[in-house]
């Protein structure tokens, strides 16, 4: 997750993949586990809400958990793994793109960024073209090549499928040109029909990311398609400052998430240290000290500059799940030990009591019985904050040293599939007065109603 170590993208397969060093969590490595979710979920554990390690019973459910399993949406259940992996490879590249366009307008290199532009724009002139061609019949004379037949007879198809905005955010992506242009009938078919069920998470996913689909057609409006430009035409902008400041709800429209007083979630990449939480203290008590042991990332005894990569959130969206509120749905093919990312949070001391719902507590990696501070993202956080609960949870929680700091991080347990809702176990206490009704086998709430006599749930 350094720099040195940035997305790997495997040639044959496209597979997105994060790595980290080491890779693989210790087995000891004891899973602390709490309560971030949405307030719908919000319970009081008495005076405290946190919860203290809970390895034993966490890790038996890791180890059963089925891997690569991809299942939670209707919307996967009809199409094969490749079709996934050539949509996440899409995802990934749009998320490239705009990493690119980012960079480039910052001032650093932009020739990336200007190579992305030309792709595309070549793509869409000459789909645009082509569907001209088609209306007077003339594609067999003026595409000679198997290929530009083929490129012509997807772009129609994917024009038909998945609508003109759609397609022409996917002409940003190597992965979707490729296929329009080499894949075979029934790949293509495959995939548009995947692409038509989820054009809400596409759409929304480059909008958010500031993706200039609209640039490549801008040349095409007006004379030539009224279609063109109607979606030409400007949105009203959402008011966030980062993709995972918005939400897609059950209904499909974007929500900004709000806290019980009405103020936004706002996103913060990295946990900050707020000394008015912290009357005695002055300096950041997750700073890391040579107690702290080895940084994770170089293996350095000494301080270092290493930092958590926090790219792999990029590949990810908050949806509403039925029941359950936010949660986080992945955006790409996660393998068992990435770090997914750090849990950030505003940092309080262990006796903070303002946040019954979120707060997680920090220990260092080498002291499991010291709690350092409380982590609270209720106001300021991250993606991981609305990760929802699963008795057989892909994630969980480890305590890390990197750099100069402590963290707690949210790390892949088993590999997770492109669209799997991403999941973490919070743990027998937050179970203890309520029901979970993840409906996994060996649910937590199952072996409760067991022992007590009762089959209700
Ligand atoms: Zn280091
Ligand atoms: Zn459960």
């Amino acid at each position: 997750m350094s720099a040195s170590s940035p997305w790997r993208r495997s040639p044959s397969s496209s597979l997105i993949s994060l790595s980290s060093s080491p890779r693989k969590r210790s087995s000891s490595s004891p899973d602390t586990t709490i309560s971030p979710s949405s307030p719908r979920k919000r319970v009081r554990f008495g005076s405290r809400t946190r919860i203290y390690p809970d390895g034993s019973s966490c890790s038996s459910r890791v180890s059963s958990a089925r891997a690569s399993s991809v299942e939670t949406s209707d919307e996967t259940e009809y199409t094969s793994t490749d079709t996934l992996l050539i949509l996440a490879a899409i995802y990934h590249d749009i998320a490239i793109v705009c990493l690119n366009r980012k960079a480039a307008s910052s001032g650093h290199d932009p020739l990336p960024y200007e190579k992305d532009s030309v792709s595309a724009a070549k793509f869409v002139d000459r789909a645009i073209t082509v569907n001209e061609l088609l209306k007077v019949e003339l594609l067999q004379k003026n595409f000679p090549t198997s290929e530009d037949l083929n490129e012509a007879t997807a772009v129609r198809i994917a024009w038909s499928r998945v609508g003109f905005r759609i397609f022409a955010i996917c002409a940003w992506s190597q992965a979707f040109r490729q296929v329009c242009r080499m894949g075979s009938s029934e790949l293509r078919r495959k995939l548009f029909g995947l692409m038509a069920r989820n054009m809400t998470s596409i759409r929304t996913f480059a909008r958010l990311r500031g993706l200039d689909w609209r640039g490549p057609l801008l040349k095409h409006g007006k004379h030539r398609s009224r279609k063109i430009d109607h979606r030409l035409r400007p949105r009203p902008k959402i008011r966030a400052d980062h993709p995972h400041e918005v939400y897609i709800a059950l209904n499909k429209k974007l929500r900004v998430p709000t806290d019980a007083s009405g103020n936004k979630r706002v996103h913060i990449d990295q946990s900050i240290f707020r000394p008015k939480f912290w009357p005695s203290k002055t300096q950041d008590p997750t700073k890391r000290r040579s107690v702290d042991g080895t940084c994770d990332i170089c293996s350095s005894e000494d301080l270092c500059d290493c930092t958590l990569d926090s790219r792999a959130g990029e590949m990810v969206e908050l949806v509403e799940y039925p029941g359950k509120g936010i949660g986080v749905r992945s955006l790409a093919n996660f393998k068992a030990g990435d770090i997914l990312g750090e849990f950030a949070g505003e940092i309080c001391p262990d006796d903070y009591d303002d946040d019954p719902v979120y707060a997680l507590v920090q220990q260092s990696k080498t002291d499991s019985e010291t709690a350092i501070a409380v982590i609270s993202p209720m106001r300021f956080g991250n993606w991981t904050r609305y990760i929802n609960h699963s008795c057989n949870a892909s994630t969980s929680f480890e305590r890390r040293t990197v750099g100069n700091r402590t963290i707690m991080t949210v790390e892949a347990s088993r590999d997770i599939g492109m669209y799997e809702e991403i999941t973490i176990n919070y743990g027998s206490d937050y179970w203890k007065n309520k029901t979970c009704k993840c409906g996994e086998e060996g649910c937590i709430s199952s072996y409760h109603s067991e022992s007590e006599g009762s089959n209700s749930n």
